[in-house]
């Protein structure tokens, strides 16, 4: 049995803008059923603090990057908290890494360094008495954390998950003072990338182990396409890198228990959910399938090609409901293709009961991302028989087993997978999908294969603690 300090910048039920806080949220749970105790370092942003309940103050620092701050253990949820509540750095309106018009916050090299500051003092000295065996970093906010470990001699290791590379956290070297940074460790063995300080290379370089959250991006991550420029640093570390799929929460994703839903334990009972959910969308009958998409609205996530393919779908009676947020001029593109035809509707804004019910009334649920470390909607959609369309990418290529003559022969197939991710292939996934949609031995075949898929958390979770128990055995 390990002890793990998590550092993480979002993590659910408290604070979510993507998987991550899913992924910090579930995971240790996952872990207590294989002994491993976690606690988990998280900002006290002001959505945090009115969450807490009772609280203990386990650590005090006078001045931690610009004003005083103190360490909180609790327990909220389920999760061993440590809330670090520093107000100057996380008591304020808006997005936890954005301001209300979107913009990056001016401080987060200082928001994000101090939490990594403050997990190595933990890694030193322990918190309330507690002591880890292992830190374990989550993405480039705690990226800086192993270099705070060796300026304060911490002996313990440091694992480093990236969740996505596409965010480096890249500061102005003229910080290094300010963050308290080793200036002879500003090198490109260390943290220094084109003459910037990178938060994300600094985990990288010193990390014990570096997981991701799928094999395949795992792969993909070793080459110029999808590295992001960190490619050549993950060569170098390549014997220490692993893929480890993101499991979801079985509690809260369970169509047989969704409180957000009619609920169902076979896929017959979707047909409620689907005529409640075409009502919230304002979407009539139709004879395709509907399809649904939840995410953020991003270049990554492949929306704009979703726009293109579209008459594809929707000439064959498929219907579209879409709920995201994100770049405005994809917010505006996606309404006026709603404004265009019956058959699709979109809702702006984040919406976590809506995205259950959407989950639970698509036939289908799409996923035509450029890139997608993982992905968590089309492991929903397995679960709740609602099958997802993907790119051949990251995690999508790892949980999805596409509708092949082959895999639907052998009755094995989950979804529909496309490649390469354009338009055009797009567009022929669409035909496929409707073509499978209309031959409902088949469809129903696939929801039963989906819905038997395993997408819990406990092979990935007993990847984890391997991990942790080969580096705390040595
Ligand atoms: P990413 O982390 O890149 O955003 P993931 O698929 O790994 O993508 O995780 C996204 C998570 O955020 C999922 O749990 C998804 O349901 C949720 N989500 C994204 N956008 C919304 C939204 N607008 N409303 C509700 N949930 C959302």
């Amino acid at each position: 049995m390990t002890q793990t300090l998590f550092v993480v910048s979002e993590c659910a039920p408290l604070i979510k803008t993507g998987g991550l806080a899913d992924v910090a949220g579930a995971l240790p749970g996952a872990l207590a059923d294989y002994g491993d105790e976690v606690r988990t370092l998280l900002p006290g942003y002001r959505a945090v603090m009115g969450k807490l309940g009772k609280t203990k103050v386990v650590e005090k620092f006078p001045d931690l990057f610009g004003g005083p701050a103190r360490l909180l253990a609790c327990a909220v949820a389920g999760l061993d908290l440590l809330v670090l509540d520093a107000p100057h750095l996380y008591d304020r309106d808006g997005g936890i890494y954005v301001d209300a018009a979107g913009r990056d916050w001016p401080d987060n090299p200082e928001r994000f360094a101090a939490l990594c500051y403050v997990a190595a003092t933990i890694a030193v000295s322990g918190a309330g008495g507690w002591r880890p065996d292992i830190v374990h970093g989550h993405d480039w906010q705690a990226g800086l954390t192993p270099e705070y470990m060796q300026a304060l001699g911490a002996t313990v290791p440091f694992v480093f998950t990236i969740h996505n590379i596409a965010f480096h956290g890249n500061l102005p070297a003229d910080r290094l003072g300010a963050l308290r940074l080793d200036p002879a460790r500003f090198t490109a063995d260390h943290f220094e990338f084109w003459g910037q300080i990178s938060a994300l290379k600094a985990g990288l370089t010193g990390a014990a182990k570096i997981t991701t959250v799928s094999r395949t991006y795992a792969e993909e991550l070793l080459t110029p396409e999808f590295g992001m420029g960190m490619d050549g640093v993950l060569r170098y570390r390549q014997s220490d890198l692993v893929g480890i799929v993101n499991g979801i929460d079985e509690g809260i994703w369970n169509p047989a228990t969704d409180p957000d839903i009619t609920p169902y334990k076979s896929a017959a009972g979707k047909a409620a959910n689907k005529k409640a959910l075409q009502k919230i969308f304002g979407l009539g009958q139709s004879e395709g399938p509907l399809c649904v998409l939840v995410s953020r609205l991003t270049e990554q996530k492949g929306i704009d090609l979703l726009l293109g393919a579209l008459p594809e779908l929707l000439d064959r009676g498929g219907q579209l409901a879409l709920l995201g947020s994100g770049d405005p001029r994809l917010e505006v593109a996606l309404h006026e293709a709603a404004a265009g035809h019956p058959n699709v509707s979109v809702k702006i804004g984040y919406d976590e009961a809506l995205s259950h019910q959407m989950v639970a009334g698509g036939d289908a649920i799409l996923v035509p991302s450029r890139f997608e470390p993982c992905g968590l909607t089309q492991l929903y959609g397995l679960r709740y028989g609602t099958l997802p369309l993907v790119a051949l990418t990251g995690g999508l290529a790892d949980t999805v087993i596409n509708a092949s003559p082959a895999s639907l022969a052998s009755g094995v197939a989950t979804g529909v997978q496309f490649f390469p991710v354009t338009t055009q292939a797009l567009g022929n996934a669409f035909v496929r999908l409707c073509d499978l949609y209309a031959d409902q031995k088949t469809w129903k075949t696939m929801q039963r294969n989906a819905m038997k898929q395993p997408v819990g958390w406990e092979t990935s979770a007993a990847d984890y603690h391997a991990i942790y128990a080969s580096l705390t055995e040595a």
